[in-house]
């Protein structure tokens, strides 16, 4: 699986897909229920963008299962969040990287307070 940046020919195939997925009869469907796949708001279709749950630039593709309705909030919020933002919010969820405090024990301090 290729994580990082994919190769602008998978790039390149996956957009067009994205282009013909957007015509197809599912996702009209999809757009018709007008939920915002991320914050489960209600919008008219015109608000709303087909948002890649693994982005193509990531190896992701043009898949029923990769994408999903999303707000054009949604989808300006995660924009923001690509790259090393996004990477260390990962991290944090997964506790990898520790409480900001760090130790978790305090066996009492005997070197006087802080
Ligand atoms: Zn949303």
């Amino acid at each position: 699986m290729l994580y990082g940046f994919a190769d602008p020919e998978h790039i390149k195939r996956e957009r067009a897909k994205g282009k013909e997925l957007r015509q197809s009869q599912w996702w009209r469907q999809e757009l018709g229920k007008g939920i915002c796949y991320h914050c489960g708001g209600k919008f008219p279709k015109e608000q709303l963008t087909m948002d890649h749950l693994v982005p193509i630039a990531r190896g992701g593709k043009s898949t029923k299962n990769n994408c999903v309705v999303c707000c054009k909030e949604c989808n300006t919020k995660k924009g923001h969040k690509l790259g090393v933002e996004m990477t260390i919010d990962e991290m944090r969820s997964r506790g990898e990287l520790g409480p900001e405090t760090g130790g978790f024990g305090d066996d009492g301090d005997s070197e006087g307070d802080k």
